[in-house]
């Protein structure tokens, strides 16, 4: 086989993004969320008293801590049942078929279950951060971001809040939300709590960090990060089983799965696109990134100090390719620099 390009990649998914073809607008009309609301009618009546119950002894994640979050307790994901929001704005930095050029209204929400030593966004992921909000202004943010134009409704790092996020869901479906929902997650949730949104979701895109569990302990505490990465995928993949896109190759409905390629881990990130696209092929896209950013100090782990090197890079695009996948996503040469990160001013909150 011929050496393959990043460039071959890029041009696999402009392949396919070109199939289609349009205005967002005629996209949201055209969506049916007939199924959708018909499910949220099931959803509300099974979780009408959902905010309280499962956040008093919460085992919502697979920390499963058992604090009483409603009475100020906090567990691993640093946050009592408080929903905080630091930013609510249109964001232009996913993949294309996410952001599009008008934008994914991202609500970035502060906390997060899994504690990574080299996290990009550590503010935000280790405490309460941003404004306390109601489920009733959730709601309202979701409206205004789709009113702004955005593409989709995109959670980032919803977990620790789901029980909330899906009241807010509904409530904004109830008074006429019509674009996607995204759930922006981390891998690392149960297969109970995605199963909580099936029917809600339009999208997941989800990381997957780890095939090493080692290393999983290592950088982020959760030694069971693959098996509960492979659990919730599944669930995933069960509720969006095919992608779907709209005319202009916006994303309606399916699974990305996203692979942080950290330095010196080549041999789990091939681990990751094996797991992935042997067990989905192409009902999954992939999204091969190398942005890491060592922004915190991390002199206690020195061979992760560093920025992915190019050559690390095309390794394992190179892989990808040689296996066949061609529904990818990757990044260019530019992306590994803070200004990436957004502020984090309470936008839109
Ligand atoms: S959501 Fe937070 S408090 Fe609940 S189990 Fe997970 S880490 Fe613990």
């Amino acid at each position: 086989m011929s050496n393959l390009t990043s460039d071959e990649i890029l041009s696999v998914n402009n392949d396919s993004s070109q199939k289609v073809s349009g205005s967002i607008s005629q996209h949201i009309d055209a969506c049916d969320y007939s199924s959708v609301n018909h499910s949220i009618d099931a959803q509300n009546h099974a979780y009408s008293d959902m905010p309280g119950y499962l956040m008093e002894n919460c085992e919502l994640c697979p920390r499963k801590c058992g604090v009483n979050r409603t009475q100020g307790k906090k567990g691993v994901c640093g946050v009592s049942s408080d929903m905080y929001v630091a930013r609510a704005a249109l964001h232009f930095w996913e993949e294309p078929c996410i952001s599009g050029t008008e934008g994914s209204g991202a609500v970035f929400f502060s906390g997060c279950t899994l504690k990574c030593v080299f996290c990009q966004n550590y503010e935000l992921s280790h405490g309460e951060y941003g404004k306390v909000v109601s489920v009733e202004r959730l709601a309202e943010i979701f409206l205004e971001l789709e009113e702004k134009g955005a593409n989709n409704i995109n959670l980032v790092t919803p977990d620790h809040y789901i029980p909330k996020i899906q009241k807010a869901m509904i409530a904004a479906r109830e008074q006429g939300l019509k674009i996607p929902y995204v759930i922006n997650c981390s891998g690392y949730e149960t297969r109970e709590l995605i199963h909580m949104l099936d029917g809600l979701a339009d999208i997941y895109l989800d990381d997957f960090k780890y095939m090493d569990g080692e290393k999983a302990a290592k950088y982020s505490g959760a030694p069971d990060y693959p098996e509960r990465a492979m659990e919730s995928l599944e669930e995933m993949v069960r509720q969006c089983p095919e992608p779907e896109f709209s005319e202009n190759g916006i994303m309606k409905k399916g699974v990305i799965v996203r692979h942080l390629l950290m330095p010196g881990m080549v041999k789990n990130a091939k681990q990751v696109v094996d797991y992935v696209y042997d067990t989905y092929g192409d009902q999954v896209y992939l999204s091969l990134m190398h942005q890491f950013t060592p922004l915190e100090k991390l002199e206690k782990y020195p061979e992760i100090n560093r920025r992915v090197t190019h050559r690390e890079y095309e390794r394992l695009l190179q892989y990808a390719m040689e296996k066949g996948v061609t529904n990818a996503f990757i990044q260019d040469g530019s992306v590994a620099k803070e200004s990436f990160i957004p502020d984090w001013n309470g936008e839109g909150v």
